[in-house]
């Protein structure tokens, strides 16, 4: 009824508009003009109205295309039942329309506001954001989604969301799943390349529905690449890039626990690069980081499948054998193995165009036989490598039970050396040296022995290293220098002109302030005169401090005394180094003199070391001459003295005596020997 009245209405007010227009014009224009000059004012006046008439109809049908939504929504209002309705007055109804229309208005912009908002929102992200709906289309993307995936940002769109995340997260990306869960995982990119990514996905959520799902991902490779190189560095030794200690003790827990539950046996084996010190002391420690690379080269290529190597400490590096069925197997594959890395590490090789051997000692453990935990089986470990190391370096042993022994035996040990200073348990022997070209005797060496009343005479290789851990190695040898000097003066009572008598200093004794002061206070209390005197200090303590060195032992030189260096052949030692000590004589180690008879290797190594020690004006002696053989070599070579178990074991100083008055009375003891 309503909607006709309006009908009526507007076609009423489109014929009175022509009529209204014209009225309009009157008013405007003034009265109606005489009849002589009709013609050409109604056509003004006709046309002034007609505009004006098109202008209303203009307004009205466009008012009434404004209003016909209203329309519309008045009749789908009133289409609604009148109970779900509040009886309206048509007041309220237009009321009610108004207020429609504003909410309906202000929802639009509101939600074009929004979605604009949102848009720029993700825009301005800088992590790749994908919106899916509810299958896992992409329904929306960013453009550093886009720069991550190496598509454009429309060609993302309507993609599902699996084909960018790779295969492995498929299930993770399925809906119901994804509830804001942070991940690391794969993105593809559009030729199939894997991006490391770390991504959250949560749902989109209205009310109780869920409406899609939101992907935020952040490229991790270098995150991830700065965690490696983390994890790297904490598990591993930067120099040789093998495990190191923290690192290998770990893998050796696991792999306990591994032998535990497999009832299997596995191997530890504890090395030591032999006299390690020197090889920094003589050529710097960059040479020593290297020697350290190619120990840990050959120890690799050495190493049966799936062992495993670390490097504990500075020279110390351990390797881990795992997987045997029996002890047996384990027995027999780790000593193999464990010749196969001495033998490889033996080989020679160069540091600055010298050539250089390293030797390493070697200590063996079992799980479960000799411990069935990770320290234990280091401790036996490193037990057996201790005796190892006694027996000489380039060895390896087992450990066995009586090692452990060792270890409380050697505390037991130093304590007594306390003591035995005053219990007066120490002796000092003497090994004769004999000039090679005449058989005559030329010194005597002092070698300390401890007569322990429970064990009889201990050999100094059996307290000298306990000794020089702590000071008692200065004690020992002020014990040493005083004894030498009262047996010197004895000999003197009987003799003119006794040879010369020598000593073995320890790296200690060098060491200490006043040393000087110390060895002229007890020379002066004794009457003996410095030249008398001859001490002999190892090549690798030489080296040790060569700048300090060089100043004492300078000292010493002008005092008188004789200098040599004792073991020569085992260091490093090059010729320019040597020149700079003010020594007298070069002493070539014993463990060349044994085979020069038989190994061409050692044969030319003394026959090298007699010539440089020649050329350099230094006396040579040859120390450990058990045979004939050897003298004779010696001889040949122009070696200028001889000492060793061939003209008798070390012997007392009253025996000492006996032999010097013998020779002073015409008597040659080793005539034959020196025919
Ligand atoms: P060293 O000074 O090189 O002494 C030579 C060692 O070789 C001595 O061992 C000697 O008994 C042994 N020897 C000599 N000739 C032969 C031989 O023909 N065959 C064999 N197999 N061995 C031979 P010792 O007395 O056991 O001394 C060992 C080392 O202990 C000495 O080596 C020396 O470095 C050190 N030492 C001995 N006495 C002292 C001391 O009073 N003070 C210090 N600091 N060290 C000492
Ligand atoms: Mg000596
Ligand atoms: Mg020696």
């Amino acid at each position: 009824m309503r909607r006709l009245t309006r009908k009526y209405l507007f076609w009423a007010a489109l014929c009175a508009a022509p009529l209204l227009a014209v009225y309009v014009a009157t008013l405007i224009v003034g009265r109606p003009p005489a009849m002589a000059q009709a013609g050409a004012a109604w056509i003004i006046f006709g046309a002034a109205g007609l505009g004006i008439a098109a202008l209303l109809t203009f307004v009205i049908v466009i008012s009434r295309r404004l209003l016909q939504p209203l329309d519309d929504l008045a009749a789908t209002l009133r289409a609604v039942p009148d109970d779900q309705l509040a009886p309206a007055t048509s007041e309220r109804e237009i009321a009610a329309l108004a207020n429609a229309l504003e909410t309906l208005r202000a929802e639009i912009e509101e939600s074009t506001r929004s979605r604009a908002y949102l848009d720029r929102l993700i825009a301005s992200i800088s992590d790749a954001i994908l919106v899916t709906d509810t299958l896992g289309t992409i329904t929306r993307a960013n453009d550093a989604a886009a720069d991550l995936l190496d598509y454009q940002r429309d060609e993302l769109l309507g993609r599902p969301l699996q084909q960018v995340i790779d295969v492995d997260l498929e299930s993770k990306a399925r809906p119901g799943e994804l509830a804001a869960r942070s991940s690391d995982g794969t993105f593809l990119c559009r030729d199939g390349t894997a991006v490391p990514v770390s991504y959250t996905v949560a749902e989109l959520r209205d009310g109780e529905t869920i409406e899609g799902w939101i992907v935020a991902a952040q490229n991790a490779a270098e995150r991830r690449r700065v965690e490696n190189r983390i994890k790297f560095l904490a598990r591993t030794d930067p120099l040789t890039r093998i495990s190191n200690r923290m690192q290998f003790q770990h893998q050796l827990q696991q792999n306990i626990a591994r032998a535990r539950r497999s009832r299997q046996c596995l191997a530890l084996l504890y090395l030591d690069i032999d006299r390690f010190k020197d090889i920094n002391d003589t050529f710097g420690h960059g040479s020593g980081d290297r020697a350290l690379e190619i120990f840990t080269q050959r120890i690799l290529a050495e190493l049966p499948e799936g062992g495993i190597a670390g490097r504990l400490a500075g020279d110390e590096f351990a390797v881990l054998l795992s997987g045997f069925a029996t002890q047996r197997e384990a027995l027999d594959t780790t000593t193999a193995a464990a010749g196969a890395i001495l033998a490889s590490i033996g080989k020679p090789f160069r540091i600055e165009a010298q050539e250089v051997f390293i030797t390493s000692s070697m200590g063996i453990a079992l799980y479960p036989r000799d411990a069935d935990n990770v320290i234990d089986l280091l401790r036996d470990a490193d037990a057996a490598l201790y005796r190892a190391k006694r027996a000489g370096g380039n060895c390896f042993e087992l450990y066995s039970e009586e090692m452990s022994n060792d270890a409380v035996d050697r505390l037991m040990l130093k304590s007594k050396l306390k003591r035995a200073f005053e219990r007066d348990e120490l002796r000092l022997h003497y090994q004769m040296k004999y000039h090679l070209g005449t058989g005559r005797i030329a010194g005597a060496e002092g070698l300390v022995r401890w007569n322990m009343p429970e064990r009889g005479l201990v050999y100094p290789s059996d307290f000298i290293p306990l000794a020089e851990e702590s000071n008692l190695i200065l004690q020992l040898g002020n014990w040493v220098l005083n004894r030498v000097c009262e047996d010197y003066r004895s000999w003197q009572r009987s003799l003119v002109a006794p040879s010369r008598v020598s000593l073995n200093l320890s790296l200690k004794q060098l060491q200490q302030q006043r040393f000087l002061e110390q060895l002229k206070s007890i020379l002066r209390a004794h009457s003996i005169s410095p030249t008398s005197l001859e001490l002999e200090i190892t090549e690798t303590t030489l080296m040790d401090d060569a700048e300090r060195t060089i100043q004492m032992l300078n000292a010493l030189y002008a005092m008188g005394l004789h200098l040599t260096i004792d073991d020569f052949g085992t260091g490093y030692s090059s010729l320019s180094a040597l020149q700079q000590f003010p020594i007298t004589t070069l002493k070539i180690d014993q463990s060349f003199v044994r085979d020069v008879a038989i190994d061409k290797d050692d044969a030319s190594i003394v026959t090298a070391i007699i010539q440089m020690g020649h050329s350099l004006n230094l006396e040579v002696v040859a120390e450990g001459v058990e045979s004939k053989a050897q003298l004779e070599f010696l001889r040949q070579q122009g070696c200028d003295y001889v000492q060793g178990n061939l003209f008798g074991d070390p012997m007392t100083a009253d025996a000492v005596l006996q032999l010097l008055l013998d020779e002073a009375s015409g008597g040659l003891q080793h005539k034959r020997l020196f025919a």
